[in-house]
């Protein structure tokens, strides 16, 4: 029998002395049964799935067991919720166990989301309903396979207890892997006080676990407000490149380590609209699909408005030269989003270089998508099959997506493009079937896995899905359910968080 190697915590936030957190154990539950573990994951956090599906995994993933050496505690962060301030917010429905260091050298948190109250509960209960945990797992899980930095999903369990929402609801835990919580609106929550003590050991601590060059740089606070920014341009490079409405970019859900965090309400867009919503708390689309680069950029102004206090190390600091430091690292984001973006958009249409022109194809083929009200994904992935047309595929979504006459134009466009640019037509269909995925997390199969899950206790749709979501850019025909849109009755306007 191979060795059961239960996690081994080391727990630096816990050690940080400040007022970042108050230790909090998570609740118990009456009857956690095991949904289902990412043994993989487990793995890579040097724990043996073996003992994560074992009876102590079950009970610590539910919040019954306390492992040795872990440290929970609910973290303390404010935010702008929707373009509002709210100074007062928190863990109020997860606990941070403790971290792990990775078989990669890599420090992560381990959290427990759905656990019950905590001190920044304010008037919710602390849990979790299935619904969401599995659609967190799921989108998660799906965001990784895709390559977009994400926290992840360690596990899942029910916890035989109701919770109630508009009506009652079957609860679960999810287990949260980040390579940290640290928001913006952690940073937020102590400029509002003035505290810069914490602000700097903040900072500090930040610069040790995920920016260690910035440490070495003249200005290392500064050094790190820069990566933090290029990290967020090319997150959300990769999201508009795929589809994936967030719902919810408050900053208190923006993670400074540059991992897409918080799958509440959001959501993968089917045909193209750059107005698309979702989500049912965004009333007025702040957060629309096409809105969202300069929603990040917004969060960052936010976030180098609360680093102010310690932006200049300089001996002449002043308040404006801070802010002059600001605007500067601020400034930087729109192209630095362009590029990042540009370069992905020269992966979808199977080019070796992005030239100026190129925008005007791109933006042309949008056009005609949105109104031809075509399917985002499977339009790219039917370009990444014609990029090649001596190659045989018979794995060709041609039978769910095909351009009718009003992409001719555009597509002798493009054609023409592709026939100037080096590459060989085998090397140009590899990048493009590499940028251009055909496994999405579909609303509507996200929506089908919840529910048989909630109605039946049916978890074999959800177990399904994941695992064809976890070669997202590798086509069978014979899932080919996976890949469809939804049809007119199937479609989900709407997502709660
Ligand atoms: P979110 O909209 O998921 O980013 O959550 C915003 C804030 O509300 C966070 O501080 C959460 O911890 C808190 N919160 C959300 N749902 C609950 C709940 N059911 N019980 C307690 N706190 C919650
Ligand atoms: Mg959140
Ligand atoms: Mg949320």
């Amino acid at each position: 029998m191979s060795e059961s190697r239960s996690p081994v915590f080391d727990n630096s936030f816990a050690r940080l002395s400040g007022p970042f957190y108050t230790a909090q154990a998570p609740s118990s539950v009456p009857n956690p049964g095991l949904i289902r573990i990412n043994a993989a994951l487990a793995e890579q956090l040097n724990i043996s799935p073996d003992w994560l599906a074992s009876a102590e995994g079950i009970a610590t993933m539910a919040g019954n067991h306390v492992p040795d050496g872990a440290q929970s505690l609910a973290a303390v962060y404010a935010g702008h919720q929707f373009g509002g301030w709210n100074p007062q917010l928190g863990d109020g429905r997860a606990v941070l166990l403790g971290e792990l260091i990775g078989t990669d050298g890599v420090r992560y948190d381990w959290q427990l989301k759905g656990s019950g109250r905590t001190p920044y509960s304010r008037g919710g209960d602390g849990k979790s309903p299935l619904g969401p945990v599995l659609r967190e797992y799921i989108l998660c899980e799906a965001m990784a396979a895709l390559g977009v930095p994400t926290t992840r999903a360690l596990g899942a369990v029910t916890s035989g207890e109701m919770v109630f929402r508009d009506q009652g609801l079957p609860g679960a835990v999810f287990s949260r892997v980040a390579q940290s919580h640290i928001r913006v609106g952690t940073m937020q929550f102590f400029a509002a006080r003035r505290d810069n003590e914490a602000l700097q050991t903040l900072s500090d601590y930040l610069i040790q676990r995920h920016f260690p060059d910035a440490a070495k740089a003249e200005n290392p606070v500064l050094a790190m407000l820069n990566d933090i920014i290029s990290r967020q341009a090319s997150l959300i490079a990769k999201w508009q490149s795929i589809g994936f409405i967030h719902g919810v970019m408050n900053t208190d859900n923006m993670l400074l380590c540059g991992e897409t965090i918080d799958y509440g309400p959001c959501a993968f867009m089917d045909s193209y609209d750059s107005a698309t919503v979702f989500s049912s708390i965004d009333q007025n689309g702040r957060y629309a699909y096409g809105n969202q680069p300069s929603i990040a950029h917004w969060n960052l102004i936010q976030l180098a408005q609360a680093l102010l206090p310690i932006l200049d190390n300089s001996p002449t600091a002043n308040d404006d030269s801070a802010v002059a430091i600001a605007q500067e690292a601020i400034n930087a984001f729109p192209a630095q989003f362009l590029t990042a973006y540009q370069t992905i958009i020269k992966d979808k249409l199977g080019l070796s270089e992005f030239k100026d022109s190129d925008d005007a194809l791109f933006q042309t083929l949008l056009s005609i998508m949105e109104a031809q009200k075509s399917d985002f994904t499977l339009c790219f992935r039917r370009l990444a099959e014609l990029s090649n047309e001596t190659a045989c595929i018979n794995s060709s979504v041609r039978e769910l997506f095909e351009f009718n006459e009003a992409f001719t134009p555009c597509l002798q466009q493009w054609r023409q493009r592709i026939s100037e640019d080096p590459q060989s037509p085998a090397q140009r269909q590899a990048q493009m079937f590499t940028a251009n995925p055909v496994f999405i997390p579909r609303n509507h199969l996200v929506q089908e896995a919840i529910a048989a899950a909630e109605q039946n206790g049916d978890f074999s749709f959800f177990n399904q899905l994941i695992d064809v979501l976890a070669k997202p850019c590798e086509f069978d025909p014979t899932k080919s359910r996976y890949a469809m849109p939804a049809k007119p009755e199937q479609q989900v306007h709407q997502t709660f968080c």
